[in-house]
């Protein structure tokens, strides 16, 4: 957490220890939880007038510091040893009826014990953002380039305005108007460059009304209920039942292949949760979160609310409050709509479960299955994990019990069972001559995918032309200087570019290090298929989707409607296209570098590495014709791709069971990293140690294992230098519970370092 500034309010409370016994005061006082990384609350006196609102989950006005802050009432007291003279007044009371009710109250104090933040903080993840201050909705800025601008003004920017330069090319390759905070989402631009390119005359900012999300509108997409359930399905959603029923809590896995019926366990769970009255969440990952998706949810349940973050502001409230009122009982959201206050609920459905865009990045660092697990545990409801490849913590949580095992082993209707073929690039004559990024297998099945009219998907998890420029002189790659992170040629905008910071800049004619012409490529990325591709089948009609060609959702749903139609033949993309497709006509997927995420300096990237090819292999040969997968490797025999070829969840589970044991990683410890930046590299050093040794000195005995003080892999970011440490707690959390207080209250007073808490990392990046 950021823990730059210091609390200015810090005095409110008494001091301990005083010589006086501390004098009692009656009255009504509330404790007010406000968002500051400060681990407690503050207490202000509740004056007669506002008695009557004032009630826990409430938000109010109040003084912190010189300003006027929102927070929420988490209490209510009757006694304070506080001196009146320190004591200061609630402002006001900004609601009729509280905002966060008892059950949601709870739940935040939980998410900031355990994830190690502020109530306040975690309360701030929970409230739609207009209700984290005071005042109406707005309209929102839109942006457009004025006409007539082009590759002039572009190289204008090109020396010296490199936002500028950014902003402006997007939004002429856009060639429209765009809601400016979405597209400086997607560019990670802070306002000043759009700013700066009005003033220049270039771009027109005006105000509009926000359009209804795309999402809420209805969507003809169905799932037909089907008759009957097959026996799996059946055995499954009766265990699921007899909880309901019994109104008792329980989670349970439910594993399944893609397309063995999943989806509709869902449904009808969530059907009989709403016959007794109750609600439900389903989350599924932002990806997955489409319009087919929720219609699927709309054609069965009617009024469904949808939660996610790249809706405005104004929406969220209104779906929020609609929520509340009771006039939705069901939410499909992604993330943060774990915390939909959806009355008396029933069912939690968690799809993807694996997904690590369920754990969120930023403060409050929560992990939404595992928040989900215990809402529902708070709320006697049934929490449903559904995936093909889940996350091997639940799998283990499955084996010991703590969750309940649902098995759905084989596709509704048979389905053609994939061929798949592991293709090592290593061997000789395996490459197509002039394209060494294609095999000659795959492109001889490319080539009969599109003489049979059929669609192929190829897959590559690496944006750009070439993702690496290597100067053999020196040996050395040329990076970005505020980033540790090699720059990737972009060969339409013709720029290198960091994919960790954005910034980019032109390609140098010489070594930036020794001077020496003639830098090396290294690697291939999507833009390359793409290209490469276009020249060895130039009949193909070939779309990319990666986040460079997908700026807005609108982009997203037109390519992959032009697939659905038959308008494109090959799609190529980054794991944007690894989820949730389901095209009938596509019958050959390609993955063009299988093991590149393999050697990543991650105890998860095996596991990462399979689930891809899992995911993947489970597009093809979905309906009725029968479907290739061609797995292009130069590691065949290692674990993940030989099990990830097979879809062999049950043997790949086994073997990361062993090595995680061996190495002590989850899901045999608790596992959380503390990240330290700082500008300046021997500070950063030196604050990083300092942490080590105390936490040694102090939890060594008690079990704490700490590894040493290292660099993190992206050892420096936007000009940060980057350490970690990696902490690995004993199962049972009470040592945990013991020195995250301690961590905070440290990271507390390091006021030059910035110390960052991860409880359960889902990266280690
Ligand atoms: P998953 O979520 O596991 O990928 P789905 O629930 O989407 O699988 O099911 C795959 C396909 O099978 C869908 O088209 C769905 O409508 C269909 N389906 C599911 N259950 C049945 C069933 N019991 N009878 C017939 N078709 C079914
Ligand atoms: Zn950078």
């Amino acid at each position: 957490m950021a823990r730059g500034q210091t609390p200015t309010l810090f005095d409110l409370e008494p001091l301990p220890a005083a010589a006086a016994p501390p004098v009692r005061r009656t009255g009504c006082f509330a404790r007010v939880a406000l968002n500051r990384p400060v681990p407690r609350e503050f207490t202000y006196a509740v004056s007669p007038g506002l008695l009557a609102h004032a009630v826990p989950g409430a938000r109010v006005a109040v003084p912190f510091g010189n300003r006027r802050s929102v927070g929420v009432i988490v209490e209510l007291e009757h006694e304070t040893e506080i001196p009146a003279a320190r004591l200061k007044d609630v402002l006001d009371v900004l609601d009729d009826e509280p905002v966060v009710e008892g059950e949601l109250l709870g739940l935040t104090r939980w998410i900031a014990l355990r994830y190690a933040c502020s109530w306040g903080e975690a309360l701030a993840a929970v409230l739609p953002a207009p209700l984290k201050r005071e005042g109406q909705r707005r309209k929102v800025p839109r942006i457009r380039a004025k006409a007539g601008l082009g590759a002039a003004e572009l190289e204008e920017l090109r020396a010296k305005h490199p936002e500028q330069l950014r902003l402006l090319r997007t939004l002429l390759e856009l060639g429209g108007s765009m809601l400016l905070r979405d597209l400086l989402r997607n560019l990670r631009l802070s306002e000043s460059p759009a700013r700066s390119l009005r003033k220049r005359g270039w771009v027109e900012i005006d105000y509009v009304e926000e359009k209804p999300d795309p999402l809420l509108s209805s969507s003809t997409a169905k799932k037909v209920r089907p008759e009957s359930l097959s026996p799996a399905q059946a055995s499954a959603l009766e265990r699921v039942s007899a909880r309901l029923v019994a109104r008792e809590h329980a989670t349970f896995l439910l594993h399944g292949v893609t397309g063995s019926g999943k989806t509709e366990v869902y449904l009808r769970a969530i059907e009989q949760a709403l016959a007794q009255g109750r609600g439900a969440i389903v989350l599924v990952p932002e990806i997955a979160l489409t319009p087919q998706t929720v219609g699927w949810f709309r054609s069965r349940f009617g009024a469904v609310s949808v939660l996610h973050s790249r809706m405005s502001d104004g929406q969220r409230l209104e779906e929020w409050r609609t929520l509340q009122r009771g006039e939705t009982r069901v939410v499909v959201g992604a993330r943060s709509a774990i915390f939909a206050p959806v009355r008396d609920l029933g069912v939690i459905v968690v799809d993807e479960e694996h997904e690590p865009s369920f754990k969120q990045e930023s403060v409050p660092r929560y992990h939404a299955r595992d928040v989900a697990v215990e809402r529902a545990r708070r709320a006697g409801a049934v929490c449903l994990l559904g995936s093909a490849t889940p996350a091997l913590e639940s799998w283990y949580a499955a084996q010991i019990g703590r969750y309940e095992l649902l098995s759905l082993p084989l596709r509704v209707g048979g389905g053609a069972p994939c061929k798949i073929d592991v293709v090592d690039m290593k061997r000789d004559g395996e490459k197509t001559r002039g394209a060494p990024l294609f095999s000659r297998v795959l492109l001889h099945h490319l080539g009969e995918v599109l003489k049979r009219k059929e669609q192929a998907i190829l897959f590559l998890n690496r944006r750009g032309f070439v993702p690496v420029l290597y100067c053999a002189g020196c040996q050395t790659t040329v990076v970005c200087g505020h980033c540790s992170t090699a720059l990737t040629w972009h060969r339409r905008i013709q720029r290198l570019v960091c994919h960790t910071c954005c910034q980019e800049r032109d390609l140098p004619r010489a070594c930036p290090t020794c001077s020496r012409p003639g830098l090396r490529d290294v690697g291939v990325g999507s833009e390359k298929v793409e290209h490469d591709l276009a020249r060895l089948l130039p009949a193909a009609r070939i779309a990319r989707m990666d986040s460079d060609t997908m700026r807005r959702r609108e982009d997203y749903e037109e390519t992959l409607g032009a697939f659905e139609r038959h308008e494109l033949d090959v799609l190529v993309g980054t794991q944007m296209i690894a989820k949730g497709l389901d095209f009938p006509r596509v019958t050959l997927v390609g993955i063009l570098a299988a093991d590149q995420a393999l050697n990543l300096p991650d105890f998860r990237s095996e596991e990462r590495t399979f689930q891809l090819l899992a995911q993947v292999a489970g597009r093809a040969g979905r309906a009725h014709l029968p479907g290739r997968v061609i797995v292009q490797t130069t590691e065949p025999l290692q674990a993940a791709i030989v099990h990830g070829a097979r879809v062999d969840y049950a043997s790949m589970a086994r073997h990361l069971e062993k090595s995680r044991l061996e190495h002590s990683y989850p899901p045999f410890v608790r596992l959380c990293r503390v990240v330290f930046e700082d500008q300046e590299l021997e500070r950063c050093v030196a604050t990083t140690q300092r942490f080590e040794l105390s936490l040694k000195d102090r939890f060594d005995a008690a079990g704490l294992s700490v590894t040493e003080a290292h660099p993190a892999p992206l050892a420096l970011v936007r000009g940060k230098h980057r350490q970690h440490l990696l902490l690995k707690f004993p199962l049972d959390g009470a040592l945990l519970e013991r020195v995250l207080p301690w961590l905070m209250e440290e990271c507390q007073n390091e006021t030059r370092t910035d110390v960052k808490i991860d409880v359960d990392p889902a990266s280690l990046m």
